[in-house]
């Protein structure tokens, strides 16, 4: 009997193992431009500390069902370890490891003295009850105490996780120690991200969006947020997709209508008053501008060919791949970096703690116009870099911050 071995396993290859590996990649690049040794490059590739948890979660027909957890602490050589958590089933250790290292160039890139972390849960929020995910989030908040807690790290929230979550999270660590962690409280930190991609999107362009076209992909927290504010500035909002699909009206998308036909539906798909368009042919529309607010690995070397937007912004967390990176270089595209556009969570958060450090009040005015200054300084810092060296702007984030983590180790 023979037996059949497969010339190639891609199924081991999971979109969390793609992730990690764009993510050392792009630290790979940085550490040859920085002329960095070898020892300083693993020290920087190999996350501090990771956690895998085992989560048993009772189901309302009683059934218990387990499901992987995980907690990764990047670095944390500029401060207490920073970063969000996801809900999502396909998330694995390398995914919460590639975005605990994003969230540590993030912070770094921003002058913000926190390292990177981030946490995960393999699990599809929808499927579950509230009451489901609630026992699931207390029990996995209870399963990586020895790595967060009050004092050391609260998670934020990032895809498939929000304010609730993050509550029940706070109330757990609150049973186990007595503390009261305090939660965001000027606006939402997926709002502050939001905004702060639009500072990114604004900053590239030079000035006003005023006409420009707009296609974003992935219409959840940030998503929606950010389509919201480029249209407050004046751009066209054409198309957006979700996991359901993908909507397009050129002449614009009533952006009211729509999320409160996401809300109403679980998303985009079937809205009336658009026309339906398959969700991945949003990445190729002919628009100014393409913001991708969604996962990683969106656009790749198969699809980055067809994308025809001169500016594309990621609002979410390691969207495109380093093979799409070169094609859209070589096209001609200005890609806006996660670690730049995506900071402005991180940012607020922050500026939160500064001014609670100081029993200070700012007003949301004065909180903006912060975020603002922090987004587009950083902003031209990298373009400088990248003019000066012939570097892409992702290229030149990542020399910033990645020199700046050495600096401070
Ligand atoms: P979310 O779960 O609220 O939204 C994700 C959206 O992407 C949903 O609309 C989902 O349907 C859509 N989506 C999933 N797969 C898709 C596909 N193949 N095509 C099109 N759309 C698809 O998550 P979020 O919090 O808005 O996060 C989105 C991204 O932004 C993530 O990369 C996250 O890491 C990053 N981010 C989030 C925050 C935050 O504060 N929430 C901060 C920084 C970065």
């Amino acid at each position: 009997m023979s037996i059949m071995v497969p010339s190639k396993t891609p199924a081991l290859i999971t979109p969390g193992r793609q992730a990690l590996d764009s993510a050392l990649h792009q630290l790979a690049g940085a550490v040859e431009h920085l002329g960095l040794d070898d020892e300083t490059h693993t020290m920087l590739a190999t996350p501090r500390r990771s956690m895998a948890v085992a989560v048993p979660v009772r189901r309302e027909d009683g059934r218990v069902q387990v499901v992987q957890g995980f907690r990764v602490q990047h670095n944390v050589s500029r401060g207490p370890a920073k970063g969000g958590l996801r809900f999502h089933p396909g998330t694995d250790l390398h995914e919460v490891t590639a975005l605990a290292m994003w969230m540590t160039w993030k912070c770094a890139l921003a002058g913000i003295p926190y390292g990177g972390a981030m946490g995960g849960v393999a699990v599809d929020p929808a499927a579950l009850t509230a009451r489901e995910l609630e026992r699931l989030t207390r029990r996995y908040a209870a399963e990586i105490l020895p790595l967060a807690g009050p004092e050391k790290e609260v998670p934020v929230p990032d895809a498939g996780t929000d304010e609730r979550t993050m509550a029940w999270i706070r109330d757990t660590y609150r049973l186990d120690s007595g503390y009261w962690a305090p939660g965001a409280s000027i606006m939402t930190l997926d709002d502050a991200t939001a905004r702060g991609a639009r500072i990114a999107a604004l900053s590239a362009l030079g000035g006003s969006p005023m006409g420009l076209t707009v296609a974003v992909q992935g219409f959840g927290k940030v998503g929606a947020r950010v389509a919201h504010y480029l249209a407050e500035a004046g751009a066209k909002v054409v198309a957006v997709s979700d996991a359901s699909g993908a909507v397009y009206a050129g002449g614009g998308l009533d952006l009211d209508g729509l999320r409160a036909w996401s809300a109403e539906s679980g998303g985009v798909s079937g809205y009336r008053d658009a026309d339906a368009l398959h969700r991945d042919d949003l990445l190729e529309l002919d628009v100014d501008v393409l913001v991708l607010a969604a996962l990683e690995g969106a656009v790749t070397e198969a699809n980055a060919p067809g994308v025809r937007a001169r500016l594309i912004v990621e609002a979410a967390n390691g969207p495109t791949t380093p093979e799409a990176d070169e094609i859209l270089a070589a096209n001609g595209a200005t890609v806006v970096p996660d670690i730049l556009a995506s900071a402005g969570g991180v940012i607020v958060s922050h500026l939160e703690w500064v001014r609670n450090a100081q029993a200070g009040s700012w007003s949301n005015a004065e909180f903006d116009a912060r975020l603002h200054d922090r987004v587009h300084d950083a902003f031209i810092e990298v373009r400088s870099l990248a003019t000066a060296r012939g570097l892409t702007l992702r290229e030149a984030a990542h020399a910033v911050a990645v020199g700046r983590v050495v600096s401070d180790h």
